[in-house]
């Protein structure tokens, strides 16, 4: 009998785990209490980027010094609940650490590069088995600075993805223009990664997968995993609320709900959830080109096939806490000022407001490897801001792991122990 793998969630990583791991000739079973593609997963409402670029790591060298001001902005990119502070101060200082000096961010663009370089290249493939070859683009991302002296501010992270091997092009204001009509004026100088690309529609290509791996074989069980139970180092079955789930092997890819379940693997793993909101625009007065970034406003706004999506905003509250929607609102209210015909107020049913869980680690690298409990459970979880692009590498290297094989990648930057 083949080896029998449940994967514990069903969001980007977790789908093509298991479409990775039904390749590599294993039984899987998908476990996800909600639906696939849903709108409880960040993979559904994430800014669509396959930025293989996407190499920093949010925490930069100096965060800490400009940190409080962040705070104190209530307009800002970056909000902390401070009820949750107590429980987030471990997690935020291992995050100012983790971004202390240029090497240390230098070593984490070395690490994810790998995991991130040719994934467009990889949806592109898995979107056309899938059979949704329309919601992958590789057309190339564009980053928009008021002025070039903006961009100039950047140059620690360009530097270090130069050294990486990312090559771009730098527009001026009139290339920028001719590429992006609509873009406000006040917008100078652009930078146009061509390797990149973009998905159409995050939730319906989480969809789209799953239904795949269903074709490939893969079982799918709506339940709620809650443990493991292991005898003398080997994985008997995965625990739900009401049942368990016999199998050889278990995935955990449960994004930012991930923390527990590792904890019951007996790994003590930082986790943390980056909340992140957006707002979609249905049939916008004008679309962007090409997804861009806006560094002034630190969002991202891209042409999905649902309208016009601006996704950005870091809150730390946890998971259970209520969304503020004032954070979906300042998403929303940079819009005139950086697409001019866009109008001020929006008709409330023409908006799609979202709240996400970005499953982050301090270090800005996710957790793949074996589980200390048992080497039959494989981590494949704490992708932070680049899950989506990170996930078709990650799942390759999970079925590997899986089925025995040495990865293709060097793992050591993944280790889940190393912040121990
Ligand atoms: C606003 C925003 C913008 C973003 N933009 C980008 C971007 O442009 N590009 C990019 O690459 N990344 C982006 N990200 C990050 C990206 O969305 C995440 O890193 C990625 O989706 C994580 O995927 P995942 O499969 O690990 O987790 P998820 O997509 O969260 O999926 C986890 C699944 O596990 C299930 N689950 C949870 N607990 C259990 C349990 N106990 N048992 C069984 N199932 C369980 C959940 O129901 C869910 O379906 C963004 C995130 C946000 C919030």
């Amino acid at each position: 009998m083949n080896r029998h793998v449940v994967v514990i969630g069903a969001g980007a990583v977790g789908a093509i785990s298991a479409i990775e791991a039904l390749r590599a000739g294993l039984r899987v079973t998908l476990l996800d209490p909600g639906l696939p593609g849903g709108e409880q997963a960040a993979s559904y409402g994430n800014a669509g980027w396959l930025s293989s670029h996407s190499v920093i790591p949010p925490a930069e060298p100096g965060v800490w010094r400009r940190l409080p001001r962040l705070i104190m902005d209530p307009l800002g990119p970056l909000a902390i609940r401070w009820n949750y502070l107590p429980q987030a101060t471990p997690w935020l200082l291992r995050y100012i650490a983790s971004g202390w000096t240029a090497a240390r961010i230098a070593a984490t663009a070395r690490a994810l590069r790998p995991l991130l370089v040719d994934a467009p290249a990889l949806h592109e493939g898995l979107a056309r088995q899938a059979g949704v070859p329309q919601l992958i683009e590789r057309r190339g991302l564009l980053h928009v600075y008021p002025s070039r002296a903006d961009f100039e501010a950047d140059a620690l992270a360009w530097t270090i993805r130069r050294d990486n091997g990312v090559r771009w092009l730098e527009l001026d204001a009139a290339a920028l223009h001719r590429q992006e009509r609509a873009l406000h004026p006040r917008y100078q100088f652009g930078v146009l990664v061509p390797e990149a690309g973009h998905c159409r529609n995050p939730g319906a290509y989480v969809a789209a997968l799953v239904a795949y791996a269903r074709t490939l074989g893969a079982q799918w069980v709506s339940a709620r995993a809650t443990g493991f139970h292991i005898e003398r180092g080997r994985l008997q079955a995965v625990r739900c609320d009401d049942t368990e789930v016999a199998c050889d092997a278990a995935v955990v890819a449960a994004g930012a709900h991930s923390k527990a379940l590792a904890a019951r693997a007996q790994d003590r793993v930082p986790l943390e959830s980056e909340r992140g909101y957006h707002v979609v625009v249905e049939s916008p007065e004008v679309m962007p080109q090409l997804p861009l970034m806006v560094s002034d406003c630190k969002l991202i706004a891209t042409p999905m096939e649902t309208g016009l999506r601006v996704a950005g905003q870091v809150e730390i509250a946890g998971l259970g806490a209520a969304p503020d929607w004032r954070r979906a609102d300042i998403l929303r209210d940079h819009l005139p000022s950086i697409f001019p015909a866009l109008p001020r107020e929006f008709p409330r049913d023409r908006l799609h407001n979202w709240l996400g869980h970005r499953p982050s680690t301090p270090d800005g690298r996710p957790c793949i490897g074996f589980a200390r409990a048992s080497s039959d459970i494989v981590y494949g979880f704490g992708h932070g801001h680049v899950g989506l692009v990170g996930s078709a590498r990650t799942a390759r290297v999970v079925a590997q792991l899986l089925s025995g094989c040495a990865p293709e990648i060097p793992l050591a930057p993944f280790d889940p122990r190393r912040f121990a």
